[in-house]
């Protein structure tokens, strides 16, 4: 062997052009390392899935003929990290040229481009082959600090990839139809939601070295993981998506319900769990996973995030998928899903590289408060958020508008620290990563960035939620009422949040109708408000 090649947990992409031609010479390193396991403390699921699919990976290297060296957590605990762990394979094999592909983490890409620099033999970067754009590009649609907009990025890359145009239009003539999407979920709807489809890959192996290498996690352990680790179970997790899901994946994007918590039929049979090292252990029966917790959305966040799909693969699938149904999906549905992918995913990493490092440390409301505590547990009243949070540990998932509105919307409105609510989404969701985690947490939902990301501050009070979920209807607190004691606590928090950054806000057009609302209030009241909103900033851990 000559060559040493390293394949990162999230760099599992078999189509790269790395793998077209089998080499006796070359040898493709996989390990699990404590660096990755501890740089953030992770849920549970989600260190299961990245190694299981690590392995999947491995395995069907090596049935391709290629040269593989998987290493678990048991090989590489020896070594303090990545780079010792490379320095002793390149002198245990002889190595004399070392290749790797660009991370898409700052933190990687860093440590390995030191790594390279004090190396004595000849090194080379690749590309991942992974994203609409290549790494190279992106200099040519972001700058650092500038306030770039996805819709003109969007139809940028709607027209350079030919992706639901005619000619040099959009088809059907708009490029957006967030208008006719983004309905509320009746109860008439529910029967139709579908189960979403999950795997039962066994991970006892990786919980049983995750507990003897002390591994600190967060959520619930299943033993029995539900997530995609090969691409095969990713295809099959995508044409599920495209059979069931696409025709009201824009019509019910922002769409929250408990209800369908309970309405899942009993399927028989009940699933083990093995400890998991950090986390509460829970029985839990199939019947629990086929809950429709997902709702229309397509949970290929893990799946593109590893690249075991590639972007265009699925957006070519749901396209085609699209064009053969005849118009039974409609165009706001695929034109939605597509502004996701090629959009939002893209958009994001292009803010990514263009801000970093500096991205990480914005805090442009100076929000300086601690997460409160039932962030890691879901013990809350607050209906709304401790739906999210529990989801959140059971699944390792939570979909955008949980995110964004529920979660995001309460630290935004409280102001909690970003580099707190960062370590939460970094660690909690089964797709993050940094580098789509950070610009969506601490840009778009935090505003931390002033706007790099988005236009507004994503702030809602209470009337949001009720808007657009049923949890108020099930809550302690009062959604109608502002600064009673049993008020919903999103409404004093929003108004105070206004009033904190007035002089932020009151010039952007699309707050001014707020402030307005806001001053039109007699003085009396809004003293009551923020009064009530200073008492549970005060007590914000018995929310
Ligand atoms: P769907 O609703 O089915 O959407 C399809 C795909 O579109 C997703 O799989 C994803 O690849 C892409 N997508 C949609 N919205 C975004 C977005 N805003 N940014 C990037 N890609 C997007 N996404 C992550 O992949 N990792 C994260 O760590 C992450 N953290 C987030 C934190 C916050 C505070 C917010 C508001 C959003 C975050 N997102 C993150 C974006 C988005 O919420 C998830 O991609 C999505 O919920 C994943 O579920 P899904 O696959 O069912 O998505
Ligand atoms: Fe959430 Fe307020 Fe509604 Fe309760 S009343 S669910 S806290 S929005």
């Amino acid at each position: 062997v000559k060559r040493l090649r390293l394949i990162l947990g999230d760099q599992l992409n078999a189509a790269h052009s790395w793998y077209q031609q089998q080499d006796d010479d070359t040898l493709y390193v996989i390990a699990e390392l404590k660096q990755e396991t501890d740089y953030a403390k992770h849920h549970v699921q989600k260190v299961c899935a990245f190694f299981a699919a690590m392995q999947a990976f491995a395995l069907a290297l090596q049935t391709a003929g290629h040269k593989v060296l998987h290493l678990t957590l048991d090989d590489t605990t020896k070594y303090q990290d990545l780079p010792a762990l490379l320095t002793e394979l390149m002198s245990q094999y002889q190595i004399s040229e070392f290749q790797y592909q660009l991370p898409d983490e700052y933190r990687l890409r860093q440590q390995l481009s030191l790594f390279c620099r004090q190396l004595p033999i000849p090194f080379m970067a690749f590309e991942t082959e992974h994203f609409y754009l290549s790494d190279s590009e992106l200099k040519d649609y972001f700058s650092q600090g500038k306030k770039h907009r996805l819709e003109h990025f969007y139809r940028k890359l709607r027209r350079r990839f030919d992706l639901l145009m005619q000619g040099n239009e959009p088809a059907g003539g708009q490029w957006n139809y967030d208008a006719e999407n983004r309905q509320k979920l009746k109860a008439a709807d529910f029967a139709a939601v579908p189960t979403p489809l999950t795997f039962t890959n066994d991970v006892s192996d990786i919980l049983s070295r995750l507990k003897r290498h002390n591994v600190k996690t967060i959520g619930l352990a299943h033993a029995a993981l539900l997530w995609p680790v090969s691409r095969h179970q990713a295809n099959e997790l995508l044409q599920y998506f495209c059979r069931h899901c696409l025709v009201n994946f824009g019509r019910f994007q922002d769409a929250m319900t408990h209800e369908l918590d309970t309405a899942a039929a009993p399927v028989n049979g009940e699933l083990a769990l093995a400890p998991a090292p950090d986390s509460k252990v829970e029985q839990v029966t199939i019947a629990e996973y086929k809950k429709q917790w997902s709702l229309y959305h397509s949970r290929l966040s893990f799946a593109l995030n590893a690249k075991m799909l590639s972007p265009q693969h699925v957006v070519d699938t749901a396209i085609a998928t699209y064009q053969q149904a005849d118009g039974a999906i409609t165009l706001a549905q695929i034109e939605g899903f597509v502004r996701q992918i090629l959009g939002w995913r893209e958009f994001i990493r292009g803010v990514y590289w263009a801000n970093m490092p500096e991205y990480a440390s914005l805090n442009h409301l100076g929000a300086r408060r601690k997460l409160p505590s039932w962030f890691w547990s879901g013990n809350t009243k607050m209906n709304c958020m401790q739906h999210a949070i529990k989801q959140s540990l059971d699944y390792a998932y939570a979909h955008h508008i949980q995110r964004l509105m529920v979660t995001g919307n309460f630290c935004l409105i409280a102001g909690i620290d970003p580099d707190e609510v960062d370590a939460w989404y970094l660690g909690i969701y089964i797709d993050a990563i940094e580098w789509v985690e950070m610009p969506n947490t601490r840009g778009m939902s935090q505003f931390a960035d002033g706007g790099i990301v988005g236009s507004k501050a994503y702030a809602a009070s209470g009337n949001y939620i009720n808007k657009m979920s049923d949890y108020c209807s099930g809550c302690q607190y009062e959604v109608k009422q502002s600064h009673s004691d049993n008020a919903c606590p999103l409404n004093a928090l929003y108004w105070h949040f206004m009033q904190q950054h007035i002089d932020d806000f009151k010039g952007n057009p699309r707050t001014r109708m707020v402030y307005a609302n806001w001053l039109k209030k007699p003085p009396e009241a809004q003293q009551l408000i923020l009064q009530r909103a200073e008492y549970l900033i005060r007590n914000i851990d018995n929310l």
